[in-house]
């Protein structure tokens, strides 16, 4: 039987940790046939982010079209988008091909604290790929940078939630792993007029690399497979939940996420 497919628009992590090597094992693990636009090549390991070399804007928009033509996709995901200019050449294609329900992980740094975008990129994230997004999901850091407000208890969260629906996508998942001093993971998923708070253990390990892509990426395969979105993030929630109660140190700095249980 054909699986549904999901669609990547994503960089490469040459440690295999994050980027489209997440995705695509995501994507497998939770039956989903992935599909990928590749954005950029990074340069990396668990010490950090070397560098990046960006793919040209119509060649990434070639590979969304050329999947989308021919083998539909169910559903979408972005992650490390690398300039304004590919920002600007997705959006412009979401409005000529069909992708099913689209998945915006705003990825601006890598844990590491290294740029993934060139300047000023986040904002065409938010002006250009927010207001055709279905979801979209902020990490703390993420959040702070795109609307100022520093999370740091539920109702900051909430009103993190409601700045960032502002911006235009139908939902907003503002993910508390980052926040320190709660024995637990609350995340909050909000449309404006759903507030659903989604709480998990806390994993104390130092090996997260590729936990933001993983859960965007077991979202989006939840999406193809044609669940809610509030079906899809607690399925993403608990995906994640695995992985990182798996994760392993590799290298001398951050370990991955672990895809093997
Ligand atoms: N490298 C690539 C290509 C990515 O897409 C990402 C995250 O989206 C990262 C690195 C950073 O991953 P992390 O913040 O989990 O270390």
């Amino acid at each position: 039987m054909t699986p549904k497919t999901a669609l990547t628009i994503a960089g490469s992590d040459s440690g295999g940790g994050a980027g489209i090597q997440a995705d695509l094992r995501t994507f497998f693990a939770n039956g989903v046939h992935g599909l990928v636009a590749l954005t950029a090549v990074t340069v990396q390991n668990s010490l950090g982010v070397q560098g990046f070399t960006e793919i040209p804007a119509d060649v990434v928009t070639a590979q969304i079209k050329a999947v989308a033509s021919d083998m539909g996709v169910n559903a979408a995901k972005t992650g490390m988008l690398a300039t304004a200019e590919i920002i600007r050449a997705v959006a412009k294609t979401l409005d000529e091909v069909e992708v099913g329900p689209f998945v915006v992980d705003p990825v601006a740094a890598s844990m590491t604290g290294d740029a993934l975008l060139r300047e000023d990129a986040l904002e065409a994230i938010r002006t250009e790929l927010f207001p055709r997004a279905t979801l979209i999901t902020p990490n703390l850091d993420e959040v702070r940078l795109l609307t100022g407000v520093s999370v740091v208890d539920a109702a900051s969260q909430c009103a993190a939630a409601e700045a960032l629906l502002e911006f235009g996508s139908r939902w907003v998942l503002v993910k508390g792993g980052h926040m320190t001093g709660t024995a637990d993971c609350v995340d909050l998923l909000s449309d404006g007029r759903e507030y659903i708070s989604l709480s998990g253990p806390r994993y104390e390990t130092e090996n997260t690399h590729g936990g933001g892509d993983t859960l965007a990426s077991a979202i989006t395969a939840s999406l193809a497979k044609g669940a809610s979105v509030p079906d899809a993030v607690a399925a993403g929630k608990k995906f994640i939940e695995r992985c990182v109660a798996e994760a392993y140190p590799l290298g001398a700095g951050v370990g991955p996420v672990s895809p093997f249980w």
